[in-house]
């Protein structure tokens, strides 16, 4: 148990809020005050102190730049109504970082290392948090091997460090998405269920040809024959077809999204018929030609739900009804953002009030 007054805690002299335009904020441009960092030297975890945000030296090298050992989370605080801090679900992200902390060969972080310094750090920082519609403070804890030694090996010294950004709203209109049968961003027995950078800087390539074709983001099919729907860039892909709500079944080659879970479970509880399993491109291809498509969205922390609007494959590209007629997807961004906020009961214990 690590108590909180045992992070150490650096304050800023000089708040740089007041500088902040709030009615204008681009995604992950802006970060708080304060940062909060952990050092693991000879098997455990040490030296918790929040510090001013700002740069850090690093050694040249450090594994994490060469090799790409190091992993991350994402999350959001929402400021409610009587001014209190609530985190959605952090105990899963918890989770999720140790799952792709065990892939990538770094330690275990204590639950009470991640909640602590995570209370600790918005608790400071709290006025940072946005009230407008939409807008929330983004968390990204993240960890890397902090070795100085260039061979391939399992680190020693790793940094687990909290950042924090104030945010709008992430994909204010909806999606156009292309689905990608080339490039591969995941294969069986890879990295692709777990958070690890070099996931995501691989994804970049093909994501900047989609782009430059007018798309803003790619749905992956499977590495091996780029036949069934994976997932999106940082979200998971669902469709309501004939009525049912489908998903791609995970596997180790899709990130099990905290999103995607709450989506799930309020589609059940609502008693919508839910389906995961694979969902092949011809099998969506021919949905949307006979139009029983009748919804599509991303799901993820970033976006909650990002309605897809088109959907491009082989050159050709297929359009979705509009957004305003989208009853499910419509429904359940309504009630994450009511149960994330504390306006709406929350029945599956997801919130943590700071
Ligand atoms: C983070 C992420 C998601 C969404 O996960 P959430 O927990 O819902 O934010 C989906 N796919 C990938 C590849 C991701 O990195």
């Amino acid at each position: 148990m690590i108590a909180t007054e045992k992070i150490s805690i650096q304050k800023v002299s000089k708040s740089r809020l007041p500088e902040i335009d709030f009615s204008n904020i681009p995604f992950g441009k802006i970060y708080t005050d304060h940062m909060f960092l952990a050092d693991y030297k000879e098997g455990e975890w040490q030296n918790f102190r929040i510090v001013p945000y700002g740069y850090m030296p690093i050694s040249p090298a450090t594994p994490a730049l060469h090799y790409g050992q190091s992993i991350f989370e994402g999350m959001k605080a929402i400021k409610s109504k009587d001014g209190s801090a609530y985190v959605f679900r952090a105990l899963d992200n918890w989770k999720r970082m140790n799952i792709s902390a065990e892939r990538m060969c770094m330690p275990y972080i204590p639950e009470e290392l991640f909640m602590e310094s995570l209370s600790a750090l918005i608790e400071l920082d709290r006025s940072w948090i946005p009230t407008a519609e939409g807008s929330s403070l983004y968390i990204r804890p993240f960890m890397y091997s902090a070795d100085e030694y260039i061979g391939i090996r399992p680190s020693e010294n790793f940094t687990f460090q909290i950042i924090l950004c104030p945010v709008g709203s992430y994909y204010s209109t909806p999606v156009k998405v292309k689905i990608e049968k080339h490039y591969t961003r995941a294969v069986a027995g890879g990295t692709g269920f777990a958070k690890a950078g070099g996931n995501y800087g691989g994804a970049i390539y093909p994501a900047k040809m989609a782009q430059d074709k007018g798309y803003h983001q790619l749905v992956w099919t499977d590495g091996v024959e780029h036949k069934y729907i994976e997932e999106s860039g940082t979200m998971n892909v669902m469709f309501v077809m004939d009525n049912t709500l489908i998903t791609p079944a995970l596997s180790d080659s899709i990130l099990a999204g905290i999103t995607r879970d709450s989506v799930l479970s309020l589609a059940r509880h609502w008693g919508m018929k839910v389906e995961e399993r694979r969902i092949s491109v011809d099998e969506l291809i021919a949905g949307l030609e006979k139009g029983i498509v009748t919804e599509a969205f991303g799901a993820g922390t970033a976006a909650t739900i990002a309605h897809i609007e088109l959907i491009g494959h082989e050159g050709k590209d297929y359009h979705l009804p509009p957004i305003e007629k989208r009853e499910f997807s419509n429904r359940v961004y309504k009630e994450l953002d009511a149960i994330k906020s504390g306006s709406q009961p929350d029945p599956f214990g997801w919130i943590t009030k700071i």
